[in-house]
Parts: structure tokens; C-alpha cells; sequence
């Protein structure tokens, strides 16, 4: 034991000559640690039913998004700035449920929600229910920056979006066969649900084990600025003008300089009842936990025993990265203080 750690601190020593030194000027981080979390969904996600294609497409671009914003922040870009880029990329491939890839409504409509938190200053943004702006996180970003409020809804959010000088699209941008299909066959199989029991069908209009395939990410710039952010087409088959949590900071999203970010997917309704992201922060503040153990009980202890699937990806304030999910899979990648790219979709 005695020799183990003596060669531990001859590697410390003798790293520390070899690394350069880094700037010390920011008092926020005087480690000048960097790193980028992003997640594209989790949900029933099996590699039994994942085609080699299909699985390389989703790696391909979780890298690419990931890497986008890790250059940002090497480059000394502000957290806020490499979310933005790093979910743009993933709102606009129709892999994922958000933006171009967005899940349909019962009523046959797309619409999108979409928060953003930055941890220097607890300043949020979100827009529910927009129908018309072809990147959610912008506008999200737009309320955050250029209103006074929080969070905006439906058609003034795209109203708001299009005055802040937005791209905006016609919602039929958003109609991808695929996803269309799902509606589809949910409806099919409510429908037999409700044949059988027309009070549960009402009370479970999804369905249990679906995919989530909202999007999300969360950076640590050199400044020391955790900034998170998540976009979504919500739940196929919602009606009703339903919300999720990914424009509820505290539920789907939230970042504190002091301890961590936190992007959410998964089962909305679950997230919001158990304010899950605000909830890993605050075991770091008040209980001290570590971002590993605050971010394992609250998935792993806390949303499954309330019967909540889903996941988080986190980064607290010195770098370190965790995802925690309670479903088959959950698309992820990040690039770390060291520069190691990560990129997985199943449990392992
Ligand atoms: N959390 C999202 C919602 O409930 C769905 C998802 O994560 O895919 O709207």
C-alpha cells in the first residue's frame, strides 16, 4: 500500500512539471477545466432492434454535437454558446425528438418546448408549445436574454421568437414520416386500450417504456460558467396543450455555478413531481453528496420508486461528467477535462 502510494505521488509530481501552466486569472476556475455532456433521449432503446446504420447514424451525430461544443469552450466560448450550437445540431437531424425531429400531438401538430439555465447568474429562458421556430433552444435563449419573463407559451412564444428575429418555418418542416407513423400506431394500440378500459386509456395516453428522444446538454467553459439546456417535441400522442419538463427549470433543467447542470429526459410528468434537476443540485448544496451520488439517488432511488423512467446527464462545477438513467438505453456523449470523447447509447 505504502509503495502504491509512493508511486502516486512520483506520477502527481511528475505530471505537474510536464503539464504547461494554466491561466489562473479567472477566480471562478482556477483549474481552467473545460467539458461538454450532451443526451439525445433514453427510453426502450435495445441494440436487438438497432440496425448497425442506424446505430452509427445516432454515434455520428452525438459526436458531432459534442465535439462542436467542447471546441467552442476550448476556444474560450461561453457554456451558454456551445449548448446552443451543440443542440442546434441535434434539432436539426430528424433523429432525435426535438426540432426537425419533433413527435406528433394527437391532434396531428408538433409542438415544442424547450429551457435553458445559465449557473453564473440562475438567468432562464424557456418557451411550451411553439409551433413555428425551427431551433426551441434559441428562442429559449431569446427569452432568457431579451424579455423579462421566464418562460412563454404557444403562439406568443412564436410571435416572441419571430419579433427576436428567429429562424421560423412553416410547421410542416416538422412532419417526418417516421414520426408520424408512431402517432400512428400509438393510436391503434390506445384505442384497443380504450375498447378495454376507457378510464386508464385516459389516464396513460402514452406509451409505458416508449423512447424519449429529447435532447439536451450541459457545459463548464473556462470561466467557470456551467450553463444547460433542453429541447423537445414532448410525448408522442400528447393532447391537450400538455407540458412536459423540459421547459420547467428545476424539472427538465437546471445549473448553479456552485454545484451542477442538469438536463433531464424521460417521463415528464415524473420529472416535474419530482423536481429531479433541482433536486441533484440541491443534495449537493444542502447534503454535500457528490455529483455521482446525488445524481445516482435521485434516478436510481428517488424517480424509479415514484415509477418515473428516464435519465439526466450532469456536470458540476470542477468538470466532472455523470449520467444516470433508469431505462434500456440513453443516447449520450461527452467530451471531458482531458479531452476524451465518450459516445454510448445502451447501459454498460
Ligand atoms: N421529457 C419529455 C417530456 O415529457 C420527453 C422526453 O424526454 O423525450 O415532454
Amino acid at each position: 500500500m505504502k509503495t502504491l502510494s509512493f508511486i502516486a505521488s512520483i506520477a502527481l509530481v511528475f505530471t505537474q512539471c510536464k503539464t504547461p501552466k494554466k491561466n489562473t486569472s479567472s477566480t471562478e476556475n482556477p483549474t481552467n477545466k473545460f467539458a461538454i455532456v450532451i443526451h439525445g433521449g433514453a427510453g426502450t432503446i435495445l441494440k436487438k432492434n438497432m440496425s448497425p446504420a442506424l446505430e452509427s447514424a445516432y454515434k455520428a451525430k452525438l459526436t458531432e454535437a459534442a465535439q462542436t461544443g467542447y471546441e467552442i469552450l476550448k476556444n474560450g466560448g461561453s457554456s451558454t454558446e456551445a449548448v446552443e450550437r451543440s443542440i442546434h445540431i441535434l434539432e436539426n437531424s430528424p433523429l432525435f425528438n426535438a426540432g426537425k425531429g419533433a413527435v406528433f400531438t394527437h391532434a396531428e401538430t408538433n409542438e415544442m418546448d424547450a429551457s435553458i439555465m445559465e449557473g453564473a447568474t440562475g438567468k432562464a429562458g424557456a418557451v411550451a408549445g411553439v409551433t413555428k421556430v425551427k431551433n426551441p433552444i434559441s428562442a429559449a435563449i431569446a427569452v432568457m436574454n431579451q424579455s423579462n419573463h421566464v418562460l412563454l407559451s404557444g403562439n406568443g412564444a412564436d410571435t416572441f421568437a419571430a419579433q427576436a428575429g428567429l429562424d421560423i418555418v412553416d410547421p410542416s418542416y416538422f412532419y417526418t414520416e417516421k414520426r408520424h407513423q408512431s402517432l400512428l400506431r400509438i393510436k391503434a394500440k390506445n384505442k384497443a386500450q380504450l375498447d378495454h378500459d376507457a378510464k386508464t386509456a385516459m389516464h396513460d395516453p402514452y406509451i409505458k417504456n416508449s423512447k424519449y428522444g429529447t435532447v439536451g446538454c450541459v457545459a463548464l467553459d473556462k470561466q467557470g460558467n456551467i450553463t444547460a439546456g433542453t429541447s423537445t417535441g414532448g410525448m408522442t400522442n400528447k393532447r391537450w396543450n400538455r407540458i412536459g419538463d423540459s421547459p420547467i427549470i428545476g424539472a427538465g433543467t437546471y445549473a448553479n455555478n456552485s454545484t451542477c447542470g442538469v438536463s433531464s429526459t424521460g417521463w415528464g410528468e415524473y420529472f416535474i413531481r419530482g423536481v429531479v434537476a433541482y433536486d441533484i443540485a440541491a443534495q449537493m448544496d444542502y447534503k454535500k453528496a457528490s455529483l455521482q451520488d446525488a445524481t445516482h439517488d435521485v434516478i436510481q432511488r428517488k424517480l424509479t420508486a415514484a415509477g418515473g423512467t428516464g435519465g439526466i446527464i450532469a456536470i458540476d462545477r470542477l468538470g466532472n461528467i455523470s449520467w444516470e438513467f433508469n431505462t434500456a438505453g440513453m443516447y449520450r456523449a461527452s467530451v471531458n477535462d482531458r479531452g476524451v470523447l465518450t459516445v454510448k447509447i445502451y447501459q454498460e
